[in-house]
């Protein structure tokens, strides 16, 4: 084992089972190890990376923000942060935006508007949040008390109370209990993407936004994700043509720097007030700044060319020797496979792919912008790691 690899071990909590390389470098969709071994990124750092790794225009805006000014706090005005929540609302048709740090941070700020609108509007008792089984929405106490995964629970009791579960896809159950529960909002991801990187159905996703309008239930559609432009479209819920009242999103915002967003919608916009909440670091003048980069980039043109990208992989590996399923929507794409996923990913990354696992699933989330020579190369590799 290597020295950097024993201190990382001795120092950093052990809340990771890291692979054993070392990236040192990488540029677009390629990662380089200590040994100068090359990769190709079919992970984005868990679908943060959206252009890739230094990718110039983002690198570019990155840098000249870095040269003006840092970090400010939200006592000011910058121009970066503004300009982003501008572009985000005018791509979604939400009214303000929220800006925090993570993914689990957007989440518990949609959490306390969806329970302060609930409450200022119809009662106290207003405080149930429904989400569904098998759903991640954090790692924060409130973010794990949403997630319906019971693994995660267990260890860290007593949990956030007024959060409930469902199962996905039935929507008389999510009715009766939404009916029944003093319900505040309900929470969903388009495709679950740690729960194995599974699309709810569209019919589904419909009702539960018709519902959640005629009950005036804040409906907040968790695209920490599946945003951005992953799945083909700018936020996965425009496939099915809804209207949340609440977006949340944060991986590939900032196309490698730290930062996320809740959105808000017609209905809550005005819910948080001076003083209701708030980050010190939220709408870092950086982060929004290498996000504008992004988001400015997500036109049709750039989206159909992800469509694109998303069908060849599906087409390589529906049927292929060893595959049993492929699933999901864009490029987040989880791989059942009659190997275990573990073992495929450990080949992958010994012919130079890297690849994620979602549960019992390969999971390939590349680079928006992968060039389509080192996609064809990625899927060759895949496809012989996971021939039977
Ligand atoms: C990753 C993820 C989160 C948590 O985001 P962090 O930035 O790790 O806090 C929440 N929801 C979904 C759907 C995610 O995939």
């Amino acid at each position: 084992m290597s020295n950097l690899q024993t201190i990382d071990k001795q120092y950093v909590a052990n809340t990771y089972a890291r692979f054993p390389v070392e990236i040192v470098s990488g540029k677009g969709s390629v990662l380089v190890d200590t040994d100068g071994k090359e990769y190709i990124d079919m992970g984005s750092g868990i679908a943060v990376t959206s252009f890739g790794q230094g990718d110039n225009v983002w690198l570019k805006a990155v840098t000249e923000q870095l040269g003006k000014v840092q970090h400010t706090s939200n006592l000011y005005y910058t121009e970066p942060c503004a300009k982003l929540a501008q572009l985000l609302c005018e791509k979604t048709g939400m009214k303000k935006v929220f800006f925090g740090n993570s993914g689990a941070e957007a989440n518990e700020c949609a959490i306390k508007v969806a329970r302060k609108y609930a409450q200022d509007k119809k009662g106290k008792e207003y405080s149930t949040i429904i989400t569904l089984e098998n759903s991640f929405h954090g790692r924060t106490l409130t973010t794990l008390s949403a997630t319906g995964q019971e693994h995660y629970h267990e260890l860290f009791n007593p949990l956030t109370p007024g959060f409930v579960h469902t199962p996905a896809n039935d929507f008389a159950a999510l009715q009766e209990l939404a009916l029944k529960e003093k319900t505040a909002g309900i929470m969903m991801e388009i495709v679950q993407g740690e729960g194995g990187v599974i699309a709810l159905d569209a019919d589904f996703v419909k009702a539960v936004a018709a519902f959640c309008k005629k009950e005036d239930i804040v409906l907040v559609i968790d695209e920490v994700q599946t945003g951005n432009g992953r799945t083909g479209t700018m936020y996965a819920y425009m496939h099915y043509g809804i209207e949340p009242d609440v977006v949340t999103t944060a991986k590939g915002l900032g196309g490698g720097l730290p930062i996320g967003a809740a959105l808000l919608g017609e209905k809550v916009e005005s819910v948080l007030g001076f003083g209701d909440h708030g980050s010190t670091f939220g709408g870092n003048p950086v982060c929004c700044a290498g996000a504008v980069s992004i988001v400015e980039r997500l036109n049709e043109d750039f989206l159909n060319a992800v469509k694109a990208k998303s069908e060849k992989i599906f087409t390589a590996l529906q049927g292929a020797s060893g595959v049993k399923s492929v699933s999901g929507l864009g490029l987040m794409i989880g791989i059942e496979t009659e190997k275990s996923a573990k073992d495929i990913v450990a080949a992958c990354m010994e012919n130079g792919v890297l690849c994620l696992t979602a549960k019992t699933k390969v999971r390939l989330l590349p680079p928006l912008n992968i060039p389509d020579n080192l996609l064809d190369k990625a899927i060759e590799i895949i496809k012989t790691a996971c021939a039977v």
